[in-house]
C-alpha cells in the first residue's frame, strides 16, 4: 500500500514536472519571434567596452517594462572618463533567498566577417583613436537576450518562486574590469547581497540545444605582467662592449618556460605565454632594451602568487649572469587591472543547477564539460567564494557543423573570431530555458 502509494506520488511527481516544461516551452515559443529580433538587433548594434550606453539602456528599459525596479549607471572605474554603464534590476517576491543573474554587455574591437543578414557594420574609434570595426564575437548578445527572456518568464510564473530577483547587465567584461567596478560602486551594499550568483556563457565547443557545466575551478586567473630588459646597446659588430638585452629576452623566454614544467605541480594547471617581444631597430644595432609581455594563468591563487615570484626571479637572476648592472636590472611589472581571478563554480550549487537543467533539457542535453584556461571576471561577484557561484555553457553550434568539425579536426570560428557565428533561435530558447529552471530551483516556494 505504501508502495502504492510512493508510486503515484512519484508518478504525480513526474507528471507535474513534465507539464510544467510543456507550459514553460508554450510560453517560450510565444516569444521566439521577439527574443529573435532583439538579438539581431543587438547583434548589428555592438559597443565595445567601457562605452555600452545604448546597450545598457535598451536593456534597462526592457526590464524597467517588465517591471522590475532599475538602477542604470552603476559602475566605477580607475579612469575618470570611462563612464560605468552596469545596469542592477530588482524583483522582490516575497521572503526567500537572493538570486543574481549576471550578463555582460560589451562587445569586441573585430570586423565581423560572417556575411549574416544581421552581421554587424559598426566602426568606432578606440581608447588610442584608432579606427577599428565592433562586433559581438563572444555572444555577450546572446547573453542579453537569454537574460531578458529570462527576465520575462519570471514575471510570469511569479506564483512558483519566492525571495529577491537580482538581474545585473555587466559591462566591461572585456577588459575584466567591470565587475570590479560595479562592486566598487556599492553592488553589494546599494543593492541586495546575493545567496547566489549564475551566469552563462555561450560556446561553440557544445552543439545548439545543450548545456555543459563544469563543479570547481571552470576558469583560469588571468594576470598581464610585463618585463623591461635592459641591456647597454651599441654597435652590432661590436658585442664585447655591449650588453645584449636581445640574447638576454631570448634566454629568460626559454627559462620561464622551466616554471610551468620544473617548479609548478603538474596537477596545477598552470600557464605562461609570452604573447609579444619588442626591440631593436636595425640590423647593426644592439637596442638598449626589450620589452616582453606576458599571460599566466593559474587556478588557485597560491599557485599565481608562485609563478609570479618564478618570473621575477629568474628574469632577474638570467641579468646578474649576463652581468648587467644592478641599476640595470630588468623590471617586472604585474598588472593590477590587467588582472582577473579565476572562475569558481561552488560544487554544490553547480550539481543543483545539473539537476534542474536535467529536469528541463534531458539528461542528453546536459554535458559535464572540461576546465579551460580562459578567462573571465564574473569570479569576482562571488567574493572570493564567499557566494556560491556557478557560470554553465550554453552550446551555440549546428549540430551537423560540429560533428564535421569533430570528424575533419577543422575547429569551428572560435569565441572572438570574425567568424564567429552562433544559431540564434536555439541557442536562445535553451538558454531561457537553462536559466528560468535554475532559478526556479533556487527559488521554488
Ligand atoms: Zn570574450
Ligand atoms: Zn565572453
Amino acid at each position: 500500500m505504501r508502495c502504492l502509494v510512493l508510486t503515484s506520488i512519484l508518478i504525480c511527481m513526474l507528471t507535474a514536472t513534465a507539464s510544467a516544461q510543456q507550459s514553460l516551452d508554450a510560453m517560450i515559443d510565444r516569444e521566439t519571434a521577439s527574443l529573435l529580433a532583439t538579438y539581431k538587433m543587438l547583434h548589428a548594434a555592438p559597443e565595445l567596452s567601457h562605452r555600452e550606453e545604448k546597450t545598457s539602456s535598451f536593456f534597462a528599459n526592457q526590464l524597467r517594462a517588465l517591471g522590475y525596479t532599475v538602477t542604470e549607471g552603476v559602475g566605477k572605474f580607475d579612469r575618470a572618463e570611462w563612464v560605468g554603464h552596469g545596469v542592477v534590476a530588482v524583483m522582490k517576491n516575497g521572503d526567500g533567498p537572493t538570486v543574481l543573474l549576471r550578463t555582460d554587455l560589451d562587445a569586441l574591437p573585430v570586423e565581423e566577417k560572417t556575411e549574416l543578414p544581421y552581421a554587424s557594420k559598426v566602426k568606432t574609434k578606440n581608447d588610442s583613436g584608432q579606427d577599428v570595426s565592433v562586433m559581438h564575437a563572444c555572444g555577450h548578445d546572446i547573453h542579453i537576450t537569454s537574460m531578458l527572456g529570462t527576465a520575462k518568464m519570471l514575471v510570469q510564473l511569479k506564483d512558483q518562486w519566492r525571495g529577491t530577483l537580482l538581474l545585473i547587465g555587466q559591462p566591461a567584461e572585456e577588459t575584466i574590469d567591470g565587475a570590479r567596478a560595479m562592486l566598487k560602486d556599492g553592488l553589494y551594499m546599494r543593492f541586495p547581497r546575493p545567496d547566489y550568483a549564475i551566469a552563462l556563457h555561450d560556446t561553440p565547443d557544445l552543439e545548439t540545444g545543450k548545456v555543459g557545466y563544469v563543479p570547481g575551478y571552470a576558469l583560469a586567473s588571468a594576470t598581464a605582467v610585463d618585463i623591461k630588459i635592459r641591456g647597454l646597446g651599441g654597435h652590432g659588430s661590436k658585442p664585447e662592449a655591449t650588453k645584449d638585452p636581445i640574447v638576454l629576452a631570448a634566454q629568460v623566454i626559454l627559462a620561464l618556460q622551466t616554471i610551468v614544467s620544473r617548479e609548478n605541480s603538474p596537477l596545477d594547471p598552470a600557464v605562461i605565454t609570452v604573447g609579444s617581444i619588442h626591440g631593436g631597430t636595425r640590423y647593426n644595432i644592439i637596442p638598449d632594451e626589450v620589452n616582453l609581455q606576458l599571460t599566466v594563468r593559474a587556478y588557485k591563487e597560491e599557485v599565481r602568487q608562485k609563478l609570479l615570484a618564478s618570473i621575477e626571479r629568474i628574469t632577474k637572476g638570467i641579468a646578474v649572469a649576463a652581468g648587467i648592472p644592478n641599476d640595470r636590472a630588468p623590471i617586472v611589472k604585474v598588472s593590477e587591472t590587467e588582472v582577473t581571478t579565476a572562475t569558481y563554480n561552488d560544487p554544490a550549487l553547480t550539481e543543483t543547477l545539473a539537476v534542474a537543467f536535467v529536469k528541463a533539457l534531458g539528461q542528453e542535453n546536459v554535458i559535464k564539460a572540461s576546465p579551460i584556461m580562459g578567462s573571465e571576471d564574473f569570479g569576482y561577484l562571488s567574493l572570493d567564494h564567499q557566494i556560491p557561484a556557478a557560470m554553465f555553457w550554453l552550446g551555440a553550434s549546428d549540430a551537423a557543423r560540429l560533428r564535421q568539425s569533430k570528424e575533419t579536426g577543422t575547429p569551428l570560428p572560435s569565441l572572438h573570431s570574425s567568424l564567429f557565428a552562433p544559431v540564434p533561435e536555439p541557442t536562445l530558447r535553451t538558454g531561457v530555458k537553462a536559466m528560468t529552471s535554475a532559478v526556479l530551483e533556487l527559488m521554488k516556494k
